[in-house]
């Protein structure tokens, strides 16, 4: 992509939620501490992502859980574009290049760049998130 092109995605933090559901559980909830699968919904946070009760060790989860986008503040399509911005282009990203394409601060892209370069199924996620946006049109 050329630097120019303003880019963006097309999908609501509600639908990135749901695309990271169904790539990491599928159809089911699975908990992150104890593998259970009997769960009730608890809540919807403030940032659309769905909070669940593992019936079995009792604690709250997400599916952000022991993911690059645990306890992140910024928004997941954000985290999105980035992935994806730093999948299109062919020489090394910097941060100063990624803050610009998703506006926010350099040490913020910084923290972002670092934490994508440790996504381990990143490149099973790209395949599937770009179906999606093809989908999407
Ligand atoms: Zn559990």
């Amino acid at each position: 992509m050329s630097n120019t092109e303003i880019f963006q995605i097309k999908l609501t933090n509600k639908e990135c939620v749901d695309i990271l559901e169904d790539f990491y559980w599928g159809t089911k909830k699975i908990c992150p501490y104890c593998n259970s699968e009997n769960y009730s919904f608890r809540a919807t946070s403030k940032s659309e992502i769905n909070i669940y009760h593992c019936n079995n060790c009792n604690t709250d989860y997400t599916v952000l859980v022991n993911t690059i986008f645990q306890n992140t503040k910024l928004p997941l399509t954000k985290w999105f574009e980035a992935i994806l911005i730093t999948t299109r282009i062919t020489e090394k990203i910097s941060a100063r290049y990624l803050a610009h394409k998703i506006f926010v601060t350099k040490d913020t892209a910084l923290r972002v760049i670092k934490n994508i370069e440790k996504f381990d199924a990143k490149e099973k996620f790209i395949q599937r998130l770009e179906k999606i946006i093809e989908r999407k049109g």
